[in-house]
């Protein structure tokens, strides 16, 4: 079991695809929009959260995004995934 700040460094490593701009991107870099769209900062609003405030108020343990690790594990040719 993942403490909340592992599971938020965790969280925040995956890459995400801006929705405004496409580009790709560290969530943790990101700020969460309506329907869990994500955004650079460049593409944000002001409605929009960012990854550190919205893992303070998300159960980090039951987002879906961190139950899709048996598949993640099949790619780990992806070099921006850190095996400490
Ligand atoms: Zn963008």
């Amino acid at each position: 079991m993942l403490s909340r700040e592992e599971a938020k460094q965790k969280l925040g490593k995956r890459i995400e695809r801006c929705s405004g701009c496409y580009g790709a991107f560290y969530l943790r870099d990101m700020w969460l929009g309506p329907e869990a769209t994500y955004y650079c900062e460049e593409c944000k609003t002001g409605e929009m959260f960012h990854f550190d405030q919205f893992t303070e108020k998300l159960d980090l343990e039951n987002l879906p995004t961190m139950q899709e690790d048996e598949e993640e594990k099949t790619q780990c040719q992806n070099p921006f995934t850190h095996q400490n």
